[in-house]
């Protein structure tokens, strides 16, 4: 089991007489068997979390509870979690055989030969094995990791938490990695706490995604909930890419009014009259004829192909909007074109606080 429940959980650090929150008032429960990626922007409190949640800071105040035992005041090495870190932290003296069974010499009274099998059965299910005599300087950065790995592995922890494991190493790698390391999620069936501030291995690889920012949760989901039906406009322009287009419009009716268009809508909004902020992602926006209802006027300013899309960026009134269109449409800059931002693909959210209202 590793069941992790996270009750109003705040940190405050004090820096040269300012006082940081950098976790605030924190909800947040990861079930067993989990793989919950923590995103966020710089400086949002993901590390505090995930050093929290490890016992490696002290909580300033709430709980924090591992399958119902209360882990809060636990030393780290109490708590049965292991942690994966960005640079890998692993002996440089030591070889990969060494450095996988040292947490278990340290922290266990299995003889030598019982942590010998059970790291060999721990490289042999990663296909390892040809690296356990090898020093960290003599493995590219993709075998250090994965070594780092087999060591948090081979202690057979409740919990995984792991701290940006995959930034140091190059796109191609990155991105393979993250799969074999959702596939050893899988087959090891761990809880895994997974911090980055990359919002595609966020999308790619946690069954929900918890959204920080400024220490505080904005939402927490899966990544298609996230995505589809983000709580605020923090949530909706943090997650897609490019990022979502926001648009600040005045309800009168059934009409948005932006100082370039009208936009009708076919069921009434049951909001208030009043100032909103539309908001429509990229790949949601058409290219419509001039006659069709609700089309926009937009001159283009650049595009960019992609390949299989494109990326147009178009102005409407006077401020600058990004479309995704299929293929490369052959547009030069200064043409006029005529968008459509389809009524069921809309967002709306409330000019003041953000929040989504539809
Ligand atoms: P990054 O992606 O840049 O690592 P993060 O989301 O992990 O950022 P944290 O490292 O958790 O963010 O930091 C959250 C806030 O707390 C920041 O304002 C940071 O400066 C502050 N902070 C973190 N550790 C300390 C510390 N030991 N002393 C003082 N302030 C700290």
């Amino acid at each position: 089991m590793g069941r992790i429940e996270i009750e109003s959980l705040t940190k405050r650090f004090d820096s040269g007489g300012d006082r940081i929150i950098a976790v605030n008032d924190l909800n947040l429960t990861v079930r067993d068997g989990e793989f919950l990626v923590l995103v966020g922007p710089s400086g949002c409190g993901k590390s505090t979390t995930l050093r929290l949640i490890a016992g490696l800071e002290r909580v300033t105040e709430g709980t924090i509870r591992l399958d119902r035992t209360d882990v809060t005041d636990q030393k780290p090495k109490n708590r049965n979690m292991a942690m994966v870190f960005q640079n890998y932290a692993l002996y440089p003296h030591m070889t990969a055989r060494e450095n996988m069974g040292f947490g278990l010499k340290m922290t266990t009274d299995m003889s030598n030969e019982e942590i010998n099998e059970r790291v060999e059965e721990v490289a042999a299910m990663m296909g390892i094995e040809n690296l356990l005599g090898s020093k960290p300087g003599e493995m590219s950065g993709g075998q250090q990791q994965r070594v780092a790995l087999g060591r948090a592995i081979v202690r057979d922890p409740e919990v995984f938490l792991m701290d940006e494991p995959l930034s140091n190493l190059d796109a191609k790698l990155r991105s393979e990695m993250r799969t074999e390391l959702q596939n050893l999620q899988q087959d090891f069936d761990v809880t895994t706490i997974y911090v980055t501030h990359d919002q595609t291995e966020a999308m790619t690889m946690g069954d929900r995604i918890a959204i920080l920012n400024d220490g505080q949760l904005q939402q927490v989901g899966t990544p298609l909930e996230c995505y589809h039906e983000p709580a605020n406009r923090f949530v909706a322009s943090f997650i897609g890419s490019p990022s979502m287009n926001f648009l600040d419009v005045r309800l009168s009716g059934d009409i948005f009014e932006h100082e370039a268009f009208k936009y009708r809508l076919s069921s009434p909004f049951d909001d208030d009259e009043g100032d909103y902020v539309l908001g429509i992602r990229p790949e949601d926006i058409e290219v419509a004829d001039g006659d069709e209802e609700n089309a926009i006027e937009a001159t283009v300013n650049v595009v960019e192909p992609l390949g299989d899309l494109s990326h147009v960026y178009v102005e409407i009134g006077n401020e600058q909007y990004t479309a995704s269109i299929a293929g490369t449409p052959q547009y030069e800059p200064g043409d006029t074109i005529w968008v459509l931002f389809p009524e069921d693909q809309i967002h709306v959210f409330d000019t003041d606080d953000g929040r989504a209202v539809r």
